[in-house]
């Protein structure tokens, strides 16, 4: 008989000829693992909405960090929840908040550890938005400043990574130069560049108790329905500096990993955010779905899309999975 077909399943046949024929893979080198740190001792609350994650006070941290280590996580991505806010965000630069402590007892315990800070004032600010409110309105210019002195407050406490979310214009270059001057040349900034005003942030509002008290954030972040606007917000990053992109959330707009991948050449990070892992875990406490398989399909399509790193609430399941 002629050929009139191709024949794709011969690559199919058994699970080696799979293997050999693999395109992407998830490593445990991929995974960032973000954590909540709040004030106190003995702290291990767990989150109501994210089974499995917890907000942490800096001795039960100590312990968890041992934990993250032994499986192979490499990297993490510091919250810090403090007791006192602020209408300016005062705890986000103070050299002795939470978040900086928690930050120097990792790197001390841990020095091979890669601690990127997440660097923004809605955890820190009584209002709950990510900059300083006049008049209702979150202003722009007068929030780089502090962005730039938050900066500088989490590398001088060790932060390997500083990681800018909170989607003011310029928050780059304001941070670039606020390392620089105060001799932080060295520390790369991964920027949140396509953040999206998302309902998939629900549960991290619970974790990281940033919920606004008014209004939203579609003011500064992106509308859901764009994809030029994206590029345009990426590119605006690279031009001011960035070493890193990120796309946030990563599932419903896995779109913009494959379009930051084909039009920049940067590391670029997806944040599987905390709604995507709510969602799974729900569905695997009520045996609905095969929670093993359904994480990794998700993490392997970041990859497949062209992501190099993938923040997840999942990273120790996968860890573990990995080293099976
Ligand atoms: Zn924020």
């Amino acid at each position: 008989m002629a050929q009139t077909f191709d024949r794709h399943r011969r690559l199919r046949k058994s699970a080696a000829m799979r293997n050999l024929v693999r395109e992407n893979h998830v490593r445990v080198e991929d995974l960032i693992y973000p954590l909540f740190v709040v004030e106190g001792t003995g702290i291990k609350n767990e989150i109501p909405s994210m089974p499995g994650v917890y907000q942490l006070s800096l001795d039960t941290l100590a312990e968890e960090m041992k934990e993250i280590v032994a499986l192979g996580i490499q990297a993490v991505l510091m919250f810090g929840v403090p007791t006192h806010k602020d209408a300016c965000g005062t705890e986000a630069y103070n050299d002795d908040a939470i978040t900086q402590q928690a930050m120097r007892l990792i790197k001390e315990a841990h020095p091979e550890m890669i601690v990127i800070a997440d660097t923004c004032l809605c955890e820190y600010t009584d209002h709950g938005h990510c900059g300083v409110i006049h008049e209702g309105e979150v202003v722009n210019d007068e929030t780089l400043k502090l962005l730039g002195q938050t900066a500088v407050s989490q590398a001088k406490a060790g932060a390997d990574i500083i990681a800018p979310s909170n989607m003011m214009d310029g928050f780059v270059i304001a941070i670039r130069e606020a390392l620089d001057e105060a001799g932080f040349e060295h520390i790369p900034i991964m920027s949140y560049a396509v953040k999206y005003a998302s309902a998939f942030y629900g549960p991290f509002r619970d974790a990281a108790g940033s919920t606004p008290q008014f209004g939203d954030r579609k003011s500064y972040q992106m509308d859901a329905a764009n994809a030029r606007e994206g590029l345009r917000e990426a590119a605006s990053d690279v031009k001011e500096g960035a070493d890193f992109l990120i796309v946030k959330p990563g599932l419903a707009f896995m779109d913009m990993v494959l379009r930051l991948r084909e039009n920049f050449n940067l590391p670029i990070v997806a944040y599987n955010v905390s709604a995507e892992y709510s969602m799974v875990k729900a569905a695997a406490l009520n045996g609905w779905i095969d929670e093993e398989r359904i994480v990794m399909e998700t993490l392997v399509g970041f990859k497949r899309a062209g992501a190099d790193m993938i923040i997840t609430y999942h990273a120790k399941d996968v860890a573990k999975w990995l080293a099976r």
